[in-house]
């Protein structure tokens, strides 16, 4: 039987996908499963691949997938710069990486995050189209599993024809003969995606416009590059923000339970933690910990394993400010 008519498609008779997301969130993983689903159970004609950056858990990870019917030949492989259905797994993107660059106005927004769709569509700008919000963090760590399966759920309803069946048979497939224990949590997250999400139909909205595609390119290439590739501004990371690289969780720090003895700071690679000396019970100088700089956190949490005294949990960040709980390395330094 041939697949359902693809709602939009391109020139080309495409209709292609975009994943934003930071590299251990599973975006890849899910990109080859929806192919999977959409080519071998669903039969249509299509092609899927990502880009990672720098190749590294806590970058931002792009997965492409771009289908047509099954008589149709896929002759375009680059990247997807016009998708329409964009696809968001870390909230922790916006603002740190153009999302929106290409996407068109009629398409769907699908995204992990506590927010309603009237917020999203403020924050993002984004042009008329559907948004569908999804707490899959929540999901995820209920169901305890990787997100990735409550994304694609949410993916699957804001689609409108991928079929949930098609999907959930090749997680099953993936996953039942290695880690057969983590099948049922994997189908229930999947459902769960699929039914608790906040949707909003904006199509008529004209408010803002599409934003064009272009392609970043670096500031230095071959052309520019200063001799031995040395980089010309020291001390650069103390520009750097590391927010885009965690996964949706922090460390949180416990002030009334530390007890200073600096582990964490001996531990964490990045040297978030922020301490400053003064004078103890006794009048002698000692070295005391303020909280965690969380500009520089990209939310490994070696931290939170090794602290003796549990002064550091594991927290879900957008239950946080963290600019409010931020102490600030720079301050004391
Ligand atoms: S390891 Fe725990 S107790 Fe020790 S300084 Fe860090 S937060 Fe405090
Ligand atoms: S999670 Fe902890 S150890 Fe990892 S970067 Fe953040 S502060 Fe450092």
């Amino acid at each position: 039987m041939a697949p359902p008519k693809l709602p939009l498609t391109n020139e080309l008779g495409y209709y292609e996908i975009r994943m934003e997301s930071i590299g251990g969130m599973g975006a890849n993983l899910a990109g080859q499963i929806l192919a999977e689903a959409c080519i071998l159970e669903m039969g249509y004609n299509g092609v899927n691949f990502a880009s990672y950056g720098s190749e590294k858990k806590g970058t931002p990870v792009k997965s492409f997938l771009r289908l047509c019917p099954g008589d149709v030949e896929v002759t375009d492989n680059s990247p997807v710069e016009h998708p329409h259905m964009l696809v968001v797994f870390a909230e922790g993107l916006l603002g740190s990486v153009p999302l929106t660059q290409g996407f068109k106005k009629g398409g769907s927004v699908v995204i992990n995050t506590t927010k309603s769709p009237d917020e999203i569509v403020e924050i993002m700008k984004l042009p008329g189209c559907r948004v569908v919000c999804v707490d899959a963090m929540k999901i995820a760590m209920e169901e305890k599993i990787p997100l990735n399966t409550a994304m694609l759920g949410a993916l699957s309803r804001a689609s409108g024809f991928i079929d949930p069946e098609a999907i959930k048979n090749v997680i099953k497939g993936k996953i039942g003969k290695r880690y057969p224990h983590l099948v049922e949590g994997n189908m229930n997250a999947f459902d769960r995606g699929y039914n608790e999400v906040k949707e909003t139909d904006y199509c008529s909205l004209e408010k803002y416009p599409e934003v064009p595609f272009h392609r970043v390119e670096p500031e230095l290439g071959y052309a520019n590059e200063p001799m031995g590739g040395i980089i010309t501004n020291p001390g650069n990371t103390v520009l750097k923000n590391h927010a885009a690289s965690r996964t949706g969780y922090i460390p949180l720090w416990h002030e009334d339970k530390c007890i200073h003895c600096g582990d964490c700071d001996l531990t964490c690679p990045d040297h978030c933690m922020v301490f400053e000396i003064r004078a103890d019970d006794k009048g002698k100088d000692n070295s005391f910990m303020l909280g965690v700089d969380y500009q520089y956190c990209k939310g490994c949490l070696r931290c939170v394993d090794i602290c003796p005294v549990e002064a550091l949990t594991t927290e879900v960040e957008t239950n946080h400010d963290v600019n409010q709980l931020r102490a600030d390395l720079r301050r004391v330094l």
